[in-house]
């Protein structure tokens, strides 16, 4: 536990193997630091691991302690529990997620009063709380804990508001919607339900050990693709485990990837009104041409959705997000799986399927590879290679990228594990791989020196 006492809070919350990283006693404690901070009625929500009840009970036992009240939410889909702190008008949330990790993780994220996943401002004065001898309240202080069952339901009818479901109900798709066992298992039959879809339900009861890999990568979807061939579906949807996140198959079972979808949405909005669309260096070129076709404006940030929803607001922008998570202002300015679903379909109902929209998408070659990086190497590594490229043209919003008439490379050190990321990518595939493998190898080289 020593080294997560420095730095709890990675991109993505607290995170860890349970028992190990993420015990009880952990959480209880990071509960009074939440609790400190939130000083007020904080909402819970968990997703369907087999660890969920103990993390939360203790999360929920610490904030309580220090005199927060609880509302638990049960398991929920954390965009429902991101729009009930909203709409609630309470101080804070807390989900007990690792999202897309594997099973025997799990993990603890905060949100702020208005939804949004807390900036690292507000996380270290968590870490704060966390770091000090933190006091319990009075005896007649001491929290209370109370449940509400609705949040699912009314954040489908909350996405519901800003989709044209007559149009889908019209289109009479078919669609086969795959929950990952995860905490989507009510709420995505419920919203398919609602559109008038016909529905084919995969993985959808809940359960700790998922029947495929919680995140939803092409590798990890293979049912679902079958389905939709055999099927003959419009659409395959995926979520991850806490379906913030949606992934897409297209008619005739052809994976969708995130760049792809991001700018197939991104397409869609900017044909109902202009403005500006946020998304990382990460993202592919791609996002680029279709806006700027689209008589949209194109904004870059570092990686991470905090970032992006703060300059989402501060811009007031029309559409963001990162690979596979979409975020749709109008609506709430956080990742939401349920609203992407139904934007998706919104748009196939009104422009045509999906087959035909990705075909008309530039073509790019994007290639990612990540390389073993202690995290003591990472600022090390990241001077060397922009010490190396000294001279060329170069955007330094997040790590090094490397900007060519032909393409770029991106090289940044990952938030959440020790590794080290290269994207590379070029409409010319030869261009894209010689570049990432010069970049890889140097990268690699360098470990090796220092490491010694
Ligand atoms: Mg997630």
């Amino acid at each position: 536990m020593s080294d997560m006492m420095a730095r709890l809070f990675g991109t993505n919350g607290v995170r860890g193997v349970v028992n190990k990283d993420l015990t009880a006693d952990l959480a209880l404690r990071l509960g009074k630091a939440i609790g400190s901070f939130f000083k007020g009625d904080v909402a819970v929500a968990m997703d369907t691991r087999d660890s969920k009840d103990m993390i939360l009970s203790a999360v929920a036992a610490g904030m309580m302690s220090v005199g927060a009240n609880v509302i638990n939410l049960g398991v929920t889909p954390s965009p429902a529990l991101q729009y009930y702190v909203a709409s609630h008008n309470i101080a804070g949330g807390v989900i007990i997620t690792a999202s897309h990790n594997p099973p025997q993780f799990n993990g603890i994220k905060c949100v702020g009063p208005t939804g949004r996943e807390l900036i690292r401002a507000d996380e270290e004065k968590i870490e704060g709380f966390f770091s000090k001898d933190m006091k319990c309240c009075q005896w007649d202080s001491v929290g209370t804990m109370s449940s509400y069952a609705s949040a699912t339901e009314d954040h489908v009818n909350a996405v519901l508001k800003h989709v044209d479901a007559d149009a889908v109900r019209k289109a009479k798709l078919t669609v086969i919607m795959d929950c990952a066992n995860g905490a989507s298992f009510i709420s995505a039959p419920l919203l398919l339900k609602r559109l008038g879809v016909k529905a084919i339900i995969l993985n959808g009861d809940p359960r700790g050990i998922p029947e495929r890999p919680s995140e939803p990568t092409e590798e990890n979807l293979g049912e679902l693709i079958s389905l939709v061939k055999s099927k003959k579906a419009d659409i395959g949807i995926a979520h991850d485990g806490d379906a913030d996140r949606t992934a897409f198959v297209s008619d005739g079972g052809r994976f969708v990837g995130g760049d792809e979808g991001l700018s197939i949405i991104a397409k869609y909005a900017l044909s109902k009104k202009k403005g500006p669309v946020v998304t990382p260096v990460s993202s592919s070129s791609m996002v680029d041409d279709v806006v700027m076709k689209a008589g949209g404006t194109m904004i870059r940030t570092a990686v991470g959705t905090p970032t992006v929803t703060k300059v989402m607001l501060d811009n007031k922008a029309i559409f963001g997000g990162e690979e596979g998570g979409m975020i749709f202002p109008e609506h709430q300015l956080c990742r939401d799986g349920a609203m992407t679903a139904a934007k998706m379909l919104e748009c196939i109902a009104k422009e045509g399927p999906l087959s035909k929209q990705i075909s008309k998408l530039p073509v790019y070659h994007i290639i990612k590879r990540k390389i073993d990086c202690p995290d003591d190497l990472k600022d090390p590594l990241l001077k060397f290679l922009k010490d190396a490229n000294k001279g060329a043209k170069a955007d330094m919003t997040d790590g090094l990228k490397l900007i060519y008439a032909d393409g770029w490379v991106l090289a940044r050190p990952s938030g959440t594990e020790p590794k080290f990321r290269v994207y590379s990518e070029s409409k010319n595939k030869d261009v894209a791989l010689k570049r990432s493998d010069e970049t890889v190898s140097k990268a690699i080289e360098f470990v090796k020196r220092a490491s010694n």
